[in-house]
């Protein structure tokens, strides 16, 4: 479990962290978003251990970070936004160096190696690190993240310009990982992945917690599921202008803001002698969370 309470962290002047508090559950993934520039970066560095928070509380697991980042560091798997690797070694050599690194035996580590290799689907063919592509290099890092298998992963943008195909292949991955009792915590701008990977979502934005919670929670802070009700008319009759329908493909469409008001809408589309086709619910994205939230992380409720 991670307890973050009040993190601050000025880099100068600068406040990147401005009293930042959360809990994240053992075996949860937790997404951080926000927009470039929000902290993301520097939470996950501070939560590495990696970053000396400027003040503030930070236990994992029950260890004092700030006191003893040392101590984080077998339990923990972090993946930095860029895979940078050692260009000259091979794959088995780069991942055999960091298991020893961890004190893991020869035998421990060609055997972790093979089933991180395999379950992330890397052929490297014996390639040294500086021939593989984008894709393969983050595989990589992820491995050499997991070669000492540790509980906690923090994960900077894991999927960032990767391909769809292997960046599907990675989130399958981690939700694999959770579902094996990992915590995960990871910042991506795939906001459409964070929404089906993670179990809870802090949004950060200049520094601030802007929002927390659940993906329901923050469904429910950011306003209620709108509907769309989709119906026909016979030939040749439009809708009544006080129904405020749009055309919509070989019919029309017409948005209600609360179940109240799409039962007037569909009876009205009755009484007109219409057809009701369909209704489509729609509940805020994370994307239009953030869009919400604008550059200055004010919650803009009107239009
Ligand atoms: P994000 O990951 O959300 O894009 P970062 O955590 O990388 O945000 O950066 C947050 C802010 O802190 C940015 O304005 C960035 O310029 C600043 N910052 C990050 N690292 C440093 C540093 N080492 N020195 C000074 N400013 C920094």
């Amino acid at each position: 479990m991670i307890e973050a309470r009040d993190l601050v962290k000025r880099y100068g002047d600068f406040v990147a962290l401005d009293g930042v508090s959360f809990d994240c559950l053992t075996a949860e993934c937790f997404g951080v978003i926000g927009h470039n520039g929000a902290g993301k970066t520097t939470l996950l560095k501070c939560l590495a251990g990696l970053v000396q928070p400027t003040s503030g509380s930070l236990v994992v697991d029950g260890i004092d970070v700030l006191a003893d980042p040392v101590a984080l560091k077998e339990r923990l798997g972090y993946l930095s936004e860029e895979s940078r690797l050692y260009e000259t070694m091979t794959v088995p050599d780069y991942l055999g160096f960091f298991g020893e690194l961890y004190g893991l035996s020869r035998e421990t580590v060609v055997e972790r190696q093979e089933r991180l290799l395999g379950a992330l689907g890397l052929d490297h063919g014996n390639k040294r690190c500086a021939e593989l592509s984008k894709g393969m290099k983050r595989k990589v890092a992820i491995a050499r993240s997991l070669i000492h298998d540790p509980s906690l992963l923090v994960y900077d943008e894991p999927t960032s310009g990767l391909d769809p195909m292997t960046s599907r292949y990675i989130a399958d991955y981690l939700a694999e990982l959770r579902g094996r009792g990992k915590t995960i915590v990871l910042s991506a701008h795939n906001l459409y992945q964070v929404e089906a990977l993670c179990d809870h979502v802090l949004i950060l934005s200049k520094g601030r917690c802007a929002a927390f919670g659940s993906m329901d929670e923050l469904r429910s802070r950011f306003g209620p599921p709108t509907y769309r009700v989709h119906f026909s008319l016979p030939a040749g009759r439009s809708p009544d202008p006080s129904l405020a329908a749009v055309v919509d493909g070989a019919g029309f469409s017409v948005e209600a803001a609360s179940i109240e008001e799409m039962n007037t809408l569909t009876a009205a589309v009755a009484a007109e002698g219409g057809r009701v086709e369909r209704v489509e619910s729609h509940s805020p994205s994370l994307e239009e969370m953030l869009v919400a939230l604008g550059g200055n992380g004010a919650l803009r409720t009107g239009p």
